[in-house]
């Protein structure tokens, strides 16, 4: 093939990346090469400092604290016991972006279209049941699945009820709105607020 064999190494790296595409994953690499050494050595520690994030142990979501939580759940302002469960790291920052929930989050990680969850988020789903067991005596008061309305989303949500009837005193999904088969990630912030409002 006409092209190195360290340009075709990143090329087949990037397209393993979310949405990206073999055709994308070329264009980015010749991007990366055009750059030159300086900008490349930039932004290669850029991506090396990504080793440095941490997990919050709660949530599961990202931070750079020296403690365990990440910024949300080591925030007291916030209510503890209202807990918003969502797929992704990007459904949160769009539901922050909302202004209107004031609760905390438990990231369970994409749902797959058969409904099954994987190994690591029953360990996630089994560290909220202690997290809900030791620090709110047993019972959330709300549990708020803000699952994307997709098939994934439905059976998961099914599971997830089931799992954590005992652990709430209510469990709420999204008020329908969100377009089905849409993301959460992308519904605008009026969508999702309405959504959130009208959670049942
Ligand atoms: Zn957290």
């Amino acid at each position: 093939m006409i092209l190195p064999d360290k340009v075709k190494r990143i090329i087949e790296r990037l397209s393993e990346w979310p949405s990206i595409g073999p055709r994308q994953a070329t264009r980015l690499a010749f991007y990366l090469v055009g750059r030159g050494n300086g900008s490349l050595r930039e932004a290669v520690a850029d991506l090396n400092s990504l080793q440095d994030i941490k997990l919050c142990e709660n949530c599961f979501f990202v931070h750079e604290n020296s403690g365990a939580l990440c910024n949300i759940c080591g925030d007291s302002n916030r209510k503890t016991s209202i807990i918003a469960v969502i797929e992704k790291e990007t459904d949160l920052i769009s539901i922050e972006n909302t202004r209107k929930f004031n609760g905390r989050y438990f990231i369970i990680g994409p749902l797959s279209r058969l409904g099954v969850l994987g190994v690591w988020q029953k360990n996630r789903l089994d560290k909220l049941k202690t997290f809900i067991q030791r620090d709110l005596d047993g019972k959330a008061d709300e549990i708020i699945l803000a699952l994307n309305p997709t098939t994934g989303g439905d059976f998961g949500a099914t599971i997830l009820v089931k799992e954590l009837s005992p652990l709430a005193n209510r469990i709420t999904r999204l008020g329908r709105g969100l377009p089905m088969g849409g993301e959460i990630e992308f519904a605008d912030d009026e969508t999702l607020s309405e959504a959130l409002a009208k959670r049942n």
